[in-house]
């Protein structure tokens, strides 16, 4: 036993559908501008070459659906996202063949943003990591393993809030797929099991204000419901 001077945290991690295994966490990477209309919505063009990537520190993650206002900001947004979960089948060599294989399931999830924290830093060419990778930044369902999970272009994506409508869109309109990802992520970082990827919102994030009621939707796989407290 490795003699730790304080008690290390608690290992971070989510429920898996139909199993008492939890999946452990290990990294969070995001994608941003992954939806067009959404890129444009923020004042960006549509990326060509390279994918945007963010992050979000692990425990981030909650699956609590009482999701607490975040400190320090006046504009908390929602982006309702397809959500990557990365099983022990991580390859060694990625290639555009094997690269799915990495894929343990699916969840949903929303990449919440303090979007005047995010408007101010890119208005001065800061960082965003005060504007995404704060605590309960990242709530998620449960993960659907992929055996169960069928998505293809034709699934969507949806979130309501307090029973509207504000978000969606169908896989088949990311401009980069999940294998493109993947292949970008793996020449960037050690991909390892257990890490989460947020592949980008479609158009429509908005505002979420205390007591706000939202319900994500991966369409026929994975459902999240919580309220803002
Ligand atoms: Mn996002």
């Amino acid at each position: 036993m490795t003699d730790y001077s304080f008690p290390p945290p608690d290992q971070a991690s989510i429920g898996i559908a139909g199993s008492t295994q939890r999946f452990p966490v290990h990294r969070i990477y995001c994608v941003g501008r992954n939806f067009a209309e959404h890129a444009r919505e923020m004042g960006a063009e549509p990326p060509k070459g390279q994918p945007v990537f963010f992050m979000k520190p692990a425990d981030a993650v909650i699956q609590n659906p009482l999701i607490p206002y975040p400190v320090a900001t006046d504009d908390l947004h929602h982006e309702v996202e397809l959500v990557v979960a990365l099983g022990p089948a991580v390859p060694e060599h990625w290639t555009p063949g094997n690269a799915m294989q990495a894929v343990y399931g699916y969840a949903v999830g929303l990449d919440l943003t303090r979007r005047d924290l995010q408007a101010a830093a890119k208005e001065k060419r800061l960082p965003w990591d005060t504007s995404k990778g704060f605590d309960a930044s990242a709530p998620v369902s449960d993960i659907i393993p992929a055996a169960q999970a069928v998505i293809d272009a034709d699934t969507a994506l949806s979130l309501h809030v307090n029973g509207t409508l504000r978000q969606k869109a169908h896989l088949g309109e990311m401009i980069f797929s999940v294998t493109d990802i993947l292949l970008s992520l793996s020449g960037l970082y050690l991909l390892q099991p257990g890490d989460l990827i947020f592949m980008g919102t479609p158009s429509g994030v908005a505002a979420l204000n205390h007591g706000d009621r939202f319900h994500a939707e991966l369409q026929g796989v994975a459902e999240l419901h919580g309220t803002i407290i």
